[in-house]
């Protein structure tokens, strides 16, 4: 199962993109947390990303798209599902992404979108900060990232439905209501891959079967 998430901060992306890794065994790849590990740890890439994050705004593409390379690679390795969490947050990244997976053989079987208000989002964002004390959870900065996501992030979502691959879930509700539904949704498409997988299983046993029998490969 492959899925990357695309909804507004505070949505709950990170909530639930755990869930998912936990639900199907896969690793959950969060562009977010790790851009913040840099930070915490203060590496290079650590200290040229910082102000990007405090201010609320995207850091270079490169920087998230070498990351998520990476990521992917590891994941590929690890036996082919993941969670993306946090990219693509706009059109260009969304098509870099798609090339690099393509490329590894391993694009997104669903693009789970979360649906929010503002007024919520920025509820549970306010709450967050009084808990977490990310440098980012300010009224000021949330009114920001909400808006940068709009304009940035929101019009690739039409791309996805276009790819027939966009699940829209109402993420107005409890984490846990919330987690139901994505879980429900994603078992309800998990068979139709499976059968795509055995179906490319089937034509390449077909293809060593004629090589077997020193067919040409003319028949098909
Ligand atoms: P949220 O969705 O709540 O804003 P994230 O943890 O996903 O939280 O992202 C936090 C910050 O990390 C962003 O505001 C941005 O500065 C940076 N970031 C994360 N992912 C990307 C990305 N794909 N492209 C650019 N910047 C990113």
């Amino acid at each position: 199962m492959r899925v990357l998430m695309i909804a507004p901060p505070g949505a709950g992306k990170g909530t639930q993109g755990a869930l998912i890794a936990a639900h199907f065994n896969i690793p959950h790849i969060a562009t977010g947390d790790l851009l913040r590990d840099h930070v915490a740890r203060q590496t290079a890439l650590g200290q040229a990303v910082q102000a990007y994050l405090d201010r609320g705004e995207l850091v270079p593409d490169q920087i998230v798209l070498d990351m998520t390379r990476e990521a992917i690679i590891a994941a590929k390795a690890a036996g082919g599902g993941y969670v993306l969490d946090g990219i693509p947050r706009n059109m260009e990244q969304a098509r870099a992404a798609y090339e690099i997976a393509r490329e590894l053989g391993m694009t997104a079987d669903v693009a789970l979108h979360l649906r929010a208000d503002d007024a919520e989002l920025t509820r549970r964002l306010l709450a967050r900060a009084a808990l977490e004390h990310r440098s980012d959870d300010t009224a000021e900065i949330i009114a920001q990232r909400l808006a940068l996501y709009y304009e940035v992030t929101a019009p690739i979502i039409a791309w996805y439905r276009d790819r027939g691959i966009l699940v829209s879930v109402d993420a107005m509700r409890s984490a846990p209501e919330v987690g139901r539904e994505i879980l429900a949704a994603l078992e309800a498409i998990r068979p139709s891959l499976d059968h795509a997988s055995a179906r490319e299983r089937l034509s390449l046993d077909l293809a060593s079967l004629g090589e077997a029998f020193g067919a040409t490969g003319s028949s098909g």
